[in-house]
């Protein structure tokens, strides 16, 4: 007699997928934006105008009226146009982004996605909400999702924005989609360097060479910018300001010394060692500080590192800047007491400012210290009229290094977050294999071994599925053939951490053990039914054994499930995602049961189906169970032992087990076998296994021999 399995109807299904998906290999990729300008005028009602497309890019300028003349107000674009990063679900989300011309959000709103958490369960507006958050930001820094609530508990609001508890990996993509698509769009529209993307610049740490004060102005590696009384008439001239005092015209009013404290060669020479490297110290990796020296002009209320100045604050009439854009920078208030600075240095106020490694300031290219001097017009109602003096500073690009930037792309932040449940993980698995490996072992021993199950099946609902929330799903696999036969990208993968080291464990043991590795110890919502069938016991309920002749076709309907979403999702057809819902891992563990009642109601009726039928869910109706039971079909490894007695006389094995898995002749059926190890427990107990009583009774020595299974 032949062992259930997928037979004619589950093959015709995987059939009928396979068809599906070659004609589904004939539809184009998805990925282009969809509003034309009627549809961004929309967005961007009057006063403000929508101007011609770009000729090169997709990317739609708004305007403002200002003074009767128009000024850009921000470059409109759909992200999907520049960076179509595939979300969980395996499409690329559609976002608006309005990128102000000095590269701040102005605005990004969600156009399209296919966001399984964000479709049935949490709702869109969390999703709304989270890109709310980008306004005002500026795509120049590396903006990074944190914690929900990561703001308020102390994470810069300038680089951070709150993440959405049980949407990790959704989040993440469509960060990545808007700062990719806002940085591709900065370069071509607002002439964005690349040196704050992937890579930071940094001075290299042991390039040193003595220098000293006067060597490095003649350089060029120390700047100076004096300004006289002369000079400031000049540029004060024609505005009504009284430009004059009492010095001479060639007396400086204004006169700075500017490093870059960074490099070596500078920072140690001015400094000395001893400060110098505390100050490396206390700036830490990737940030920069710039140093300006006031030498004193004669008229110390002129100076702008003077009585005016407050340590600790960006400075109010200095500043820098890089490619027309201004750089964060803030003074230190490093402490001025003890070790001097360096030989030669002019005796004068000084600060050091800090330039933030989030700012993107990149010390290789061309950068600008600008002093503002201020000037009052009128003696009642007086108005300040500003002029700004500058000097640029261009060090030598060979005493810098690119490197790769702290943060690196925005995956490897997923799994530096994710370490402490992958390390979980990693020691579930390194727990659970000896002791399914060793089948003599912990598995041999009817008394401790169920207790073991019990609390493994535990730690399976309550750290994989709600602590690491690595329930594999077969959403993923939806994914996998959106990315096959129509994105091409495959990176959204990465983003899930846990549930890519699980499938990569998943997909090893299958090839070794089959699919029960994971059906019957590390799937959440496998494991939370079987708890609940635990129940049964004590509930005194009685479980319904299905008779073969049901048991068999039903076990099909698995297959053609499968075979339906796969198809659908090959297809493009929108409801495929609706479908997916046939799968309970969504409401029962990504959203802990917080989920409208048809969603509640239908994850826990399959939950309380095991008190009656032994894992239905799993056996008849689990769509990733059944593409796990095919990609079994390629297990190398006949592993759990049987004897010749198996099935003919001895049917004891396969009376206990629960998942129908051992056919009558004694033979396991892998892509049914939950890997329950109760056979293994059995076989190896004296005290149960049929012929060892027997013979045992008759003083004789029985050994197990492998009998070959399908
Ligand atoms: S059949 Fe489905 S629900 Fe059951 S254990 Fe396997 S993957 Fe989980
Ligand atoms: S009893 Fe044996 S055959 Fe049945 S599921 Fe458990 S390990 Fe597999």
């Amino acid at each position: 007699m032949r062992v259930s399995g997928p037979g004619r109807p589950g093959g015709m299904a995987v059939l009928f997928a396979v068809l599906a998906l070659a004609l589904a290999a004939l539809v184009p990729a998805a990925g282009a934006g969809e509003l034309d300008r009627a549809g961004i005028a929309r967005q961007f009602p009057p006063p403000l105008v929508v101007g011609e497309k770009d000729d090169a890019l997709p990317v739609w300028p708004i305007l403002k009226q200002q003074a009767g003349s128009y000024e850009v107000f921000a470059y409109a674009f759909e992200s999907i146009d520049f960076a179509p990063i595939p979300g969980f679900g395996g499409t690329p989300p559609d976002l608006l982004i309005a990128l102000a011309p000095d590269g701040n959000f102005r605005d990004v709103k969600v156009l399209s996605h296919r966001e399984p958490v964000f479709l049935e369960g949490l709702g869109p507006e969390p999703l709304f909400a989270f890109v709310e958050q980008y306004a005002g930001l500026s795509a120049r820094q590396p903006i990074r999702v944190g914690r929900p609530n990561a703001r308020a508990a102390g994470a810069s609001a300038q680089t951070t924005v709150d993440g959405i508890a049980m949407a990790t990996a959704s989040t993440r993509t469509i960060n990545q989609s808007i700062l990719a698509s806002a940085l591709a769009v900065a370069r071509g529209k607002l002439g964005f360097g690349a040196a704050n993307v992937g890579l930071s610049v940094e001075a290299k740490p042991d390039l040193f060479e003595p220098l000293g004060f006067d060597a490095l102005l003649s350089r060029g590696w120390v700047r100076r910018l004096t300004v006289t009384r002369g000079e400031a008439a000049r540029a004060f001239r024609g505005t009504g300001v009284e430009e004059g005092g009492e010095g001479a015209p060639g007396e400086a009013v204004v006169d700075l010394y500017v490093a870059l404290l960074d490099v070596p060669s500078i920072g140690r020479n001015l400094l000395g060692a001893a400060r110098h490297a505390a100050l490396m110290h206390e700036l830490g990796p990737g940030n920069h500080a710039v140093m300006v020296l006031s030498a004193g002009p004669a008229d110390a209320a002129e100076n702008p590192l003077g009585e005016t100045f407050v340590l600790g604050s960006v400075p109010e009439r200095v500043s820098v800047s890089q490619g027309g854009l201004v750089v964060n920078a803030r003074d230190m208030a490093v402490e001025r007491r003890g070790a001097g600075l360096g030989e030669g240095l002019p005796a004068g106020d000084w600060t050091i400012l800090r330039i933030d490694s989030a700012a993107g300031f990149d010390p290789s290219a061309p950068w600008t210290l600008t002093d503002r001097i201020v000037r009052e017009r009128g003696q009642i109602l007086s108005e300040k009229i500003a002029r700004d003096f500058s000097v640029e500073t261009t060090l030598p690009g060979d005493l810098f290094a690119r490197v790769a930037a702290q943060e690196g792309p925005d995956w490897t932040e997923s799994w530096r977050a994710r370490l402490p449940a992958l390390a979980g993980i990693a020691g579930m698995l390194a727990l659970l294999v000896p002791v399914l490996a060793r089948r003599r072992g912990l598995v041999a021993d009817a008394r401790r071994f169920p207790a073991f199950r019990l609390a493994f099946l535990a730690l399976t609902v309550g750290f994989v599925g709600y602590g690491a929330q690595a329930q594999l799903s077969i959403v993923t696999l939806m994914g996998l053939v959106r990315a096959v036969f129509r994105t091409h990208d495959f990176a959204f993968l990465l983003y899930d951490p846990p549930s890519l080291v699980l499938w990569a464990f998943v997909l090893a043991s299958l090839v070794l053990w089959g699919r029960g590795t994971f059906c019957g110890w590390l799937c959440p919502f496998g494991a939370m039914q079987e708890l609940v069938a635990w129940l049964a016991r004590p509930l005194r309920i009685r479980q319904v054994a299905v008779p073969p002749r049901l048991d068999r076709p039903l076990r099909a309907v698995k297959y053609a499930v499968l075979a339906g979403l796969l198809a659908a999702t090959a297809a493009g057809w929108p409801a495929a995602d609706a479908m997916a819902e046939v799968e309970p891992f969504k409401t029962a563990i990504t959203l802990s049961f917080l989920r409208s009642w048809p969603f509640v109601a239908y994850a826990v009726g399959l939950l309380a189906l095991n008190l009656f039928v032994y894992k239905g869910f799993c056996r008849y109706l689990c769509p990733l169970g059944a593409g796990l039971a095919l990609a079994g079909r390629l297990r190398v490894l006949d592993w759990i032992p049987r004897r010749a007695e198996c099935g003919t006389p001895c049917q004891l094995c396969k009376v206990r087990c629960r998942y129908g898995a051992i056919a009558p002749d004694g033979r396991i059926d892998y892509p049914e076998c939950f890997q329950c190890m109760e056979c293994v427990t059995i076989i190896q107990d004296p005290g149960q296994c049929v012929p060892q009583v027997v013979a045992r009774r008759h003083a004789k020595r029985i050994v197990p021999r492998p009998v070959p299974t399908r």
